[in-house]
């Protein structure tokens, strides 16, 4: 079982790849990561965070599990303001802000085209891990000043919950 990386790892400051073929390695990688995030727990997982670095995240902002394979950004309208925190910066938490409304196009694990989007939730959480794809985590979302306050406690601190 993979263990979820946190912040330093390499794989989670690298672009991502696209899936060319949804066979069955990608298949028992997304109920891999479906297990995992529902463990940790947490309400979205990208597969960088597991130390893989192709494009599929697994999220569950209250309708799902779902799987989001070589995701797009299509569309993102408002601003909103709200405390984030990411498994693989356990412990931390900060007010991000981000479009209120987001959708992506991708394949899911039955390689059908699907569209996901929402607001609140579920818009924040396809965001979040639509930039683990693309190697910005968390952090890189904070105003300067507020990211050397944090750079500077996890250097000091560590993880210390370790788990939310
Ligand atoms: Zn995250």
């Amino acid at each position: 079982m993979n263990e979820i990386v946190t912040f330093g790892h390499p794989a989670l400051i690298s672009k991502s790849s696209d899936i060319d073929q949804i066979d069955d390695y990608i298949i028992n990688l997304s109920k891999k990561m479906i297990s995992i995030m529902y463990e940790a727990p947490g309400v979205g997982l990208a597969a960088p965070q597991i130390g893989i670095n192709k494009n599929i995240f697994v999220f569950d902002a209250g309708e799902g599990p779902f799987v989001a394979i070589n995701p797009k950004m299509e569309k993102k309208e408002g601003e909103i303001i709200f405390m984030e925190g990411c498994l693989s910066l356990p412990g931390y938490y900060w007010d991000i802000e981000r479009a209120e409304y987001a959708r992506i196009s991708c394949l899911n694990e039955k390689g059908e085209e699907v569209v996901y989007e929402g607001e609140e939730l579920t818009g924040r959480v396809l965001q979040h891990e639509y930039d683990h794809l693309r190697g910005k985590l968390l952090i890189k979302s904070l105003k300067r000043k507020v990211r050397k306050e944090a750079l500077r406690e996890i250097s000091l601190k560590g993880f210390p919950g370790d788990k939310i």
